[in-house]
């Protein structure tokens, strides 16, 4: 799951309220109607993340990261399971199936320095070193807190809508901080596909550069092929380029083969061994995905052609959803059969980049 994504929102207002953060509406009602994604506010994927800009801001320096993790862990851990949860994330059912052990968060340490990156501000008011350096340390600490019971681990994303320099700048930090702490555990491609959708071969030469300076002892997941702006040849052209074992939602390559016959991007899924992350609300609400029955149609396409896939939260909090949740939804609505709800656990399992031995 994403960290922006991923602290319930009554627990953001009480941040914003504590940090004295202009610009949250007139109450908490019109707060919760700023920040929750919902159908009807979302029209595609750029609409989506423009709510992560608020949360970014509310979530920046040292202090915010390290609260905002804490929180975070602590929510999948309690409500990852529940199917029900209340109008703020709350947790709304008592009885969870399942307790979350062992988690992926996902985020921007440049974009929790207070910079508004959209604006083309690229300094912020905090240190990034700072930023990164209490990421770890919260990490480590749930982990003695809950004693053992759930193991975490970070994966830094990289944005679409920075520049070459910034990435470099973040890539050169990783770097550093890799070899001092074991809870950095992958790298990511993040951010609107509409700013920089990589179909030019002189961005993708220079996010390839990125990419590669970091040590590929760490895993590696990409963003691609969510929206339209990516197109089939795009999709393999950055596969291809930065050499992921994971890819986030790759929507265009099962539209390319339903509706062309086209299965280029699925056959270099399978060849390379690549598993696909799935987040099932997260695709609806962007409308990269039609309806519940397409996404069952996804989970067959991919059986069809034996490509891994597991099941994530995106942003848990801000479509006030879980892990639970997700699963029934398809369940339910006979998207997917149990046998592949428990071989995506499997998968999650088998696939993520945490090197612990907890199960
Ligand atoms: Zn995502």
């Amino acid at each position: 799951m994403h960290l922006g994504g991923s602290v319930p929102l009554y627990r953001l207002w009480e941040i914003a309220i504590e940090r004295g953060i202009r610009g949250m509406g007139s109450g908490y009602e019109e707060f919760l109607n700023i920040l929750k994604i919902q159908n009807n506010k979302v029209k595609d994927l750029d609409s989506y993340l423009e709510v992560y800009d608020k949360v970014e801001l509310i979530q920046s320096g040292p202090h915010s990261v390290r609260e905002s993790i804490i929180i975070a862990l602590h929510r999948a851990y309690r409500t990852g399971g529940m199917v029900e949860l209340g109008p703020g994330g709350e947790g709304g059912s008592p009885d969870a199936l399942f307790s979350v052990g062992k988690l992926e968060l996902r985020f921007n340490p440049l974009k929790r320095t207070g910079a508004v990156f959209l604006k083309g501000e690229h300094a912020g008011l905090y240190d990034v070193d700072r930023v990164i350096k209490e990421a770890c340390s919260a990490i480590e600490d749930v982990e003695i807190g809950f004693k053992g019971q759930i193991e975490a681990g970070l994966i830094f994303c990289f944005g679409r809508d920075m520049t070459f320099e910034a990435n470099m700048i973040l890539a050169e930090k990783i770097e550093d901080w890799r070899k001092k702490n074991s809870k950095i555990i992958g790298v990511d491609l993040a951010g609107p596909e509409s700013v920089n959708p990589l179909n030019k071969p002189t961005e993708l030469a220079n996010m390839k550069k990125i990419f590669k300076s970091v040590h590929r002892s760490i895993g590696r997941t990409i963003h691609v092929g969510e929206t339209k702006h990516v197109d089939l040849k795009t999709f393999i052209a950055t596969v291809q380029a930065l050499e992921p074992q994971r890819v986030a939602h790759p929507i265009v390559a099962f539209h390319a083969f339903w509706n062309k016959k086209d299965d280029r991007g699925l056959k270099l899924l399978k060849e390379r061994g690549i598993v696909c992350e799935l987040c099932v609300k997260s695709n609806l609400l962007t409308r990269a995905v039609k309806d519940i029955k397409e996404y069952g149609r996804i989970i067959d396409t991919l059986d069809d052609f034996e490509i891994p896939y597991t099941f994530s939260t995106d942003a848990p909090s801000l479509q006030v959803t879980s892990l639970a949740h997700e699963l029934i939804l398809l369940l339910e609505n006979d998207a997917a059969t149990p046998e592949q709800v428990l071989r995506a656990l499997k998968t999650a399992d088998k696939a993520s980049f945490l090197n612990g031995t907890s199960k």
